[in-house]
């Protein structure tokens, strides 16, 4: 069974709108998706009559940003009430940083002495939250950088120009927002944070006191020993394991959708959890 818990739309910061991420999933033989994007459950109503259209199970998801010992981690809420109040409060809480950083994004690019205003997605054409590969397209576009990867290398990261240091909500606030809509927390990516087992083991046992109970064990971009040692942690914690690729772009080979590896056999599947 194809399964992909991890994907974006054009309302964060995807290519595709969630009708043509239906239809690719369609084409690729996904049969249960789930569209995470970026603090916005906005693409959800366009993914969830595609997926009806195309018969696919639609798992309404998210991917919120939070902060943890001052660093940035993502964690996904799968099956979700996107019509949750406690929720839709939190995604506007991060939608209003993500608001306030970009102007300071701006302001930081200025002191460089890089209008990157005229260049970045105008307001009428943005569909949903302003990221960081929205800034990366931006200094393609003025001739700045050749490609998002430098864009990534030379300015947008910390002690880089472009870089704002941000404050996002505790894992237990994400966590009180993803429970009050009656969906389940899952640890994306854990590999990308390169925390050493003891450090992520600490993480995993704060994640559960905020109610969050799932860990992404199959992940694009990640190493077989990474994934083994993931598998290992959710195996000890008996986490809920998930599978995402974390679709972006057909420009991304490294992260092609449904193409994460088949999770570990005696691992507890989150798919078989979910209800919305
Ligand atoms: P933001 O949430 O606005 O800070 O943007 C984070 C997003 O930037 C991630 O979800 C990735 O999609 C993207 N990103 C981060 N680092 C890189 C990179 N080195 N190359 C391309 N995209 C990146
Ligand atoms: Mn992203
Ligand atoms: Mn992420
Ligand atoms: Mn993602």
């Amino acid at each position: 069974m194809a399964v992909d818990l991890h994907t974006h739309s054009y309302f964060s910061d995807g290519d595709l709108s969630p009708r043509e991420l239906a239809e690719l999933a369609h084409a690729v033989g996904v049969k249960t998706i789930a569209l995470t994007d970026h603090d916005t459950v906005a693409g959800l109503a366009d993914m969830r009559v595609a997926c009806d259209e195309l018969t696919l199970k639609l798992i309404t998801g998210v991917e919120l940003s939070c902060s943890w010992r001052g660093q940035l981690l993502h964690v996904v809420g799968l099956g979700i009430d996107p019509e949750n109040k406690e929720l839709l409060t939190g995604i506007t809480g991060n939608i209003q940083r993500r608001e306030d950083r970009a102007q300071a994004m701006l302001q930081d690019f200025q002191r460089h002495g890089i209008d990157l205003k005229p260049f970045l997605i105008s307001e009428h054409e943005q569909m949903g939250v302003l990221t960081r590969p929205h800034f990366a397209d931006a200094l393609v576009k003025a001739g700045i950088v050749k490609n998002k990867a430098t864009a990534f290398k030379k300015y947008l990261v910390r002690g880089k120009p472009g870089f704002v240091p941000m404050q996002w909500p505790g894992i237990e606030d994400v966590g009180q927002w993803i429970s009050k809509a009656g969906g389940i927390g899952v640890l994306a990516h854990p590999a990308r944070y390169k925390m050493t087992r003891s450090k992520l083991c600490a993480l995993v046992e704060e994640m559960l006191d905020a109610g969050i109970r799932g860990i992404e064990v199959s992940t694009s971009n990640s190493t077989p020993q990474q994934r083994a040692q993931i598998a290992s942690v959710a195996r000890e914690y008996r986490l809920l394991a998930s599978i995402g690729s974390d679709f972006h772009s057909k420009q991304q080979p490294w992260a092609r959708l449904g193409a994460a590896p088949l999770l570990p056999d005696d691992l507890i599947p989150i798919y078989n959890e979910l209800v919305h």
